[in-house]
């Protein structure tokens, strides 16, 4: 039997112990780490005086991060390094590149499971990466030299003076506004670009082809259209060249350009598409279209964003709702008005032409995410990448 001292003891305990465990790491926080000058928003928590982040936030960084399913681990590469860091482990397992071999390392705090999330040393790994991190205690807030140049591939619009224009419709194809939305172009004669979702076209090949026929671009808008920015590297890679592989399948070609879902993206996804030789098209007229927006809004919208060189963002593709009849009423409206103005109307391979011609692209830091952007249309489906697994 036990004794009341005893019960007494263990519901003390009880209660204690979740405190003991979780401790202040139970705060989830949110605060800006400044990488390379830049404030980026990061949910944190504060462990054993250990500054914790999820891991893929270091994909801001430009470090390509990875999840090791078998060792459950979170690996890191840049440059010539790559390491490992196993969930509930206070130590990195650290490849050297010259004897093929996996050396342990200690680290001062254990990587640690948050909320089904790793959460890694944010210090430790940034030094780890061979890059400069400094603490300013008079502004509270940490600040990452990355030494990781990730060359500028992000466009919100041409650079040209002369008038034209690109329309690009993402997110299908789809058999519903997708007709519709080719039949106003053919009887206007104008060309657009269609961001494809991988998956929309195993469903609809016979309209992705159609897309093609007519002569307008093709460009690719991953394969399930999860945000770029919450995947590992080795998930975003595939999403890409899956889709890559479908186009070339079902078209026998495939394009350069690609945008990311809901624009969003970090500068390791930026080093994934110039390692792939891909373009990133973001825009320089958004539509709210998805948002149910009238002709009229649309509109509105139109006559006060288009600019030489412009890159107008619509959709053709509405899981929830028919929210896009807006854009079949507003499209002819914009054709005809914008051409009233001088406008040409062209793809986005066009335009990227046309400006290789005037500018070549800059080298130097990628831009950061617009802040425009529409909700999740569709959930991710976890994908679990395959990395080489550290030594044991
Ligand atoms: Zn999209």
């Amino acid at each position: 039997m036990f004794s009341k001292k005893k019960i007494f003891f263990a519901l003390v305990m009880f209660l204690l112990i979740p405190s003991i465990v979780y401790g202040n790491e139970s705060r989830l926080l949110e605060a800006p780490i400044y990488i390379d000058d830049v404030p980026i928003n990061t949910r944190y928590i504060m462990r054993e005086g250990h500054l914790m982040v999820p891991a893929l936030y270091l994909k801001h960084t430009g470090a390509y991060v990875d999840w090791n399913d078998q060792y459950r681990s979170v690996v890191f590469k840049a440059k010539d390094k790559m390491f490992a860091l196993p969930v509930g482990k206070s130590y990195s397992d650290d490849f050297n590149q010259s004897t093929g071999k996996w050396i342990r390392h200690p680290l001062p705090t254990s990587t640690i499971d948050f909320g089904g999330e790793p959460f890694v040393p944010l210090i430790d790994v940034a030094k780890k990466l061979g890059m400069g991190v400094r603490y300013d205690p008079k502004v509270n807030r940490t600040f990452i030299t990355t030494n990781l140049p990730i060359a500028a591939n992000s466009i919100e619009s041409a650079g040209t003076t002369e008038k034209l224009v690109a329309l690009t419709f993402d997110d299908g194809p789809e058999d519903y506004y997708t007709p519709k939305i080719l039949s106003i172009l053919k009887e206007k004669g104008v060309p657009a670009t269609f961001f494809v979702v991988g998956r929309q076209i195993t469903y609809f090949p016979e309209i992705m082809k159609q897309i093609a026929k007519d002569g307008h671009g093709i460009a690719n808008h991953t394969w399930h259209h999860p945000d770029l920015r919450y995947q590992w590297s080795s998930t975003v890679k595939e999403e890409i060249i899956s889709t890559q592989n479908e186009m070339q399948k079902v078209l026998g070609k495939k394009p350069d350009v690609f945008r990311p879902p809901y624009g969003a993206y970090t500068k390791a996804d930026v080093a994934i598409l110039n390692e792939i030789g891909m373009r990133n098209i973001l825009w320089s007229v958004d539509t709210l279209d998805w948002s149910g927006m009238s002709a009229e809004a649309i509109m509105e919208i139109i006559h006060r964003d288009a600019s030489p060189g412009g890159i107008i963002l619509q959709h053709n593709f509405q899981s929830k709702a028919r929210l896009l009849d807006g854009t079949i009423e507003a499209l002819p409206r914009i054709i005809d008005d914008l051409q009233k103005q001088g406008y040409k109307f062209v793809t986005i391979q066009t335009m990227l032409d046309e400006q290789k011609g005037q500018n070549p692209p800059a080298e130097g830091q990628a831009i950061e995410p617009p802040v425009s952007q529409p909700p999740a249309q569709e959930k991710p489906i976890d994908q679990q990448p395959i990395v080489p697994p550290p030594a044991q």
